[in-house]
């Protein structure tokens, strides 16, 4: 008897991400009393590639992966977003990603749309080679969708400046040129900008400054919690040290986390994850597993991992009095109720992590006029946009008397709507 070939395209999580992020929509249009036609419009992925990729493996044989790019809405500019590279992903995973990406450029205002990519895959379990490969098939599928002027795509979840720089190689040999700016988040050798490694972790942080200010919460020696210790996560720890002097008393990674009610030094936790591959069994500290981290009783929580971890089930349980969502997705609609009522102030994902697509338009400026700023002047100028988004959010959170996300949404869905309107696409 034939045995049955495993699946290797998973169905929707639970919850499924992209119906949350249609239900965050809905939300904002009843409030915006949005046009019926627009509404349902930016509903959907306005195009969206499905990729079967064959791969080279080490051994000789060769292994079929599956991939996506998804182009949600480019009514603002042409379409910007990650690739993601994880074992969990879905069609869904990735529209959802690519929704947020448009409402994250229209909150920081930058003349982009929103897209995002993924491929099936355990980035862990392939060699550098593999991987080399796999990045090169992605583009040779999905390049036909890229351009300067189309869509550019950046790094995500386990992809980083070297998968761009591959990225980037591949693409410029279908063109027969070279053109950098099609990707961003590459490394400086290859038209990276100064100041774009860090650019996520540093717009959340200059906005937990602002929301300091408001909430007159010190956040000089506030105990806080970061789930994930990847870009995102571990340069949160680093920044938020340095600039506005967070007690960083536990943190975490796919492995599990570690607790010390004396503060983690950034330096030992970094050395130990390049070492050993994960934050976990840091001498001195206290294991803790990632439910637990973000139930912990400090005063910020940082989720920097993945969508979906504050729920129903645990929001009610959360004493954090400032969420900063470096993650995308990281609370679900009902969780963020809860968390409303409890009096927690979130920094939602769209704005909060907005520094890094920020810093890869500014990649993007500076590769379209060849000429590069400064890491001091990518500082300022992100540390202007941040700013500005955090309190246009803000302020539409005090006026209609709801919750930042929805305020969030609010502002964004506003932007584009106007745009689509403008452009004549819905009468
Ligand atoms: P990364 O690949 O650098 O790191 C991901 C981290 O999450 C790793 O430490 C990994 O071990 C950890 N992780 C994975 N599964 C986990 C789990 N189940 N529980 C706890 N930790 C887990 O990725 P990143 O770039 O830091 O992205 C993290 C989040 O930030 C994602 O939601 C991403 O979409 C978002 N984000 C990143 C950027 C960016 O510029 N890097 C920009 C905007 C948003």
């Amino acid at each position: 008897m034939a045995t049955a070939v495993k699946p290797d395209i998973k169905l929707e999580p639970s919850p499924n991400p992209f119906e949350v992020a249609q239900q965050q929509l809905d939300e904002a249009a009843e409030l915006l009393e949005l046009d019926t036609a627009i509404h349902h419009l930016l509903r959907w992925p306005l195009r969206e590639l499905h990729v079967t990729l064959p791969v080279r493996m080490d051994d000789g044989s060769t292994k079929i992966f599956h991939g996506f790019r998804v182009q949600y809405n480019d009514a603002r500019g042409p379409t910007k977003g990650g690739i993601r590279f994880h074992p969990d992903e879905t069609i869904d995973t990735v529209r959802a990603l690519a929704a947020w990406m448009t409402w994250k450029t229209a909150v920081v205002d930058i003349p982009l749309g929103g897209a995002k990519g993924g491929v099936i895959c355990n980035p862990k379990e392939l060699s550098d080679g593999e991987l080399e490969r796999l990045s090169r098939a992605y583009i040779r599928q999905v390049g036909r969708m890229l351009g300067l002027k189309k869509d550019i795509p950046a790094p995500d979840v386990y992809t980083t400046p070297q998968i761009m720089a591959w990225m980037a190689d591949e693409y410029a040999f279908m063109k027969g040129y070279n053109e950098f700016g099609v990707i961003t988040g590459k490394p400086l050798a290859l038209g990276g900008s100064a100041g774009r490694e860090d650019a996520t972790a540093r717009g959340g942080i200059y906005c937990l400054r602002e929301a300091g200010k408001i909430l007159d919460i010190q956040l000089d020696g506030a105990t806080t919690a970061i789930q994930g210790y990847g870009n995102a996560g571990s340069f949160a720890h680093k920044l938020g040290a340095e600039l506005v002097g967070l007690k960083v008393v536990a943190v975490s990674d796919s492995r599990g986390g570690i607790y010390s009610k004396d503060g983690l030094n950034y330096s030992d936790v970094l050395a130990h994850k390049q070492n050993t591959g994960s934050v976990i069994d840091l001498p001195g500290t206290e294991a803790i597993t990632n439910d637990a981290l973000l139930e912990l009783d400090v005063t910020v929580s940082i989720p920097a991992a993945l969508e979906s971890v504050c729920t129903v089930r645990n929001a009610a349980d959360i004493p954090a009095k400032i969420i900063v969502e470096l993650a995308n997705g990281p609370t679900t609609p009902e969780a963020d109720k809860i968390l409303y009522k409890a009096g927690t102030y979130v920094i939602p994902d769209f704005v909060c992590n907005a520094g890094g697509v920020t810093v890869s338009y500014f990649e993007m400026v500076q590769n379209a006029y060849n000429y590069y700023w400064t890491e001091q002047l990518v500082h300022e100028r992100l540390d202007e946009k941040m700013t500005a988004a955090f309190h246009a959010v803000h302020d539409v959170a005090q006026v209609y008397n709801v919750h930042n996300r929805l305020a969030a949404y609010l502002v964004a869905v506003n932007r584009v709507a106007e745009a689509v309107k403008l452009r004549g696409w819905v009468a």
